[in-house]
């Protein structure tokens, strides 16, 4: 290996031995958590930049610019720390102070922003958008940027077909961008065309309706992170989506605390919201083979959050 980014992808595929035990299909989980910064959004970073070399557009010494949830910006933290660019990344208020102070310790400029909708200036994608025009940095603009989907369907989806190594029953995923489950929809569904692609949303966001009926439901506020939206994003592909399951805070929060302590997963809030749908698909009589998802991030992103605090009641003294 040259680099810690070496290290990215490969990740491992494991069943879940105590969750669904009971149901007529496995569920078969990629451990995303695992990538050196510890999601998966390590591969987009590294693609997106690689992309942005070969075309010449950005060169050593340039500051990249980016609207996140803080698990991209991590990775390009990474990225921007091995290859020498500078990063800003742009950030809700709503996001884990955990991941602020991971990006401030990796090196990158930290701007927050109100919890504003898309039509807002004040939107942390909006704000990452002016800045980057203002000031000439190069915006690695993970919600449009193609290769984010480009890069899961060639990495993430093709690794996920040669772990399974026959029929993928169903691939089941929430969306923050939409690359992942757009990504792995187009590899999983070019090999096995049965396959059914299911997002995992969370009550509150209205890419459920969405992908049902081509209108964007009523938005509400809930507290997983990195998924959901009251605006779908470009990299989401409608056409590539079969059905949604739609998750509320409760039970993503309630899987992710057994997640960790039944099968020793140390994954954040939206694995709990991916694996709760997973477990209702796993249900359904007309999947043919496994239930896939994706554990998208670590645990440690999110120490300082209410829903983790209440485990810690657990503790005897
Ligand atoms: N979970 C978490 C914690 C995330 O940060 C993200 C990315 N925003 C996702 C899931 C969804 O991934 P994608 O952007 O590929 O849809």
């Amino acid at each position: 290996m040259r680099s810690i980014l070496d290290a990215i992808g490969d990740t491992p595929l494991i069943p879940l031995r105590v969750l669904g035990r009971e149901l007529p299909r496995r569920i078969l989980v990629k451990c995303e958590h695992l990538n050196p910064g510890g999601s998966v959004k390590d591969r987009l970073a590294k693609a997106i930049v690689d992309d942005a070399e070969a075309r010449g557009v950005l060169r050593p010494g340039m500051t990249l610019i980016e609207a996140t949830a803080g698990n991209t910006g991590v990775g390009l933290a990474l990225v921007a720390a091995t290859r020498g660019y500078e990063l800003v990344c742009v950030m809700p208020e709503k996001m884990s102070v955990d991941k602020r102070r991971v990006l401030a310790s990796l090196g990158a400029e930290v701007i927050i922003t109100a919890n504003a909708p898309p039509t807002s200036p004040q939107n942390f994608q909006n704000v990452a958008k002016a800045l980057a025009a203002e000031r000439g940095w190069f915006a690695t603009d993970q919600f449009q940027n193609p290769v984010n989907v480009q890069i899961h369907a060639d990495t993430t989806g093709a690794e996920i077909l040669r772990q399974v190594g026959g029929p993928v029953g169903a691939f089941v995923a929430g969306a923050g961008t939409g690359g992942t489950i757009s990504g792995v929809a187009l590899a999983v569904k070019q090999a096995w065309p049965a396959a059914r692609i299911v997002l995992a949303d969370p009550v509150g966001s209205g890419l459920a309706s969405w992908v049902e009926t081509g209108e964007v439901g009523p938005d509400g506020s809930y507290a997983v992170e990195g998924i959901g939206s009251s605006q779908p994003p470009a990299n989401l592909h409608r056409e590539l989506i079969d059905s949604a399951e739609r998750i509320s805070d409760d039970e993503s929060f309630e899987t992710a605390r057994r997640l960790v302590a039944e099968e020793g997963l140390l994954v954040g809030g939206s694995a709990g919201t991916n694996v709760a749908a997973a477990l209702r698909v796993a249900a359904r009589d007309d999947i043919d083979g496994p239930v896939v998802t994706v554990l998208p991030d670590s645990w440690d992103r999110y120490f300082s959050t209410q829903w983790m605090q209440d485990w810690g009641r657990r503790i005897r003294k």
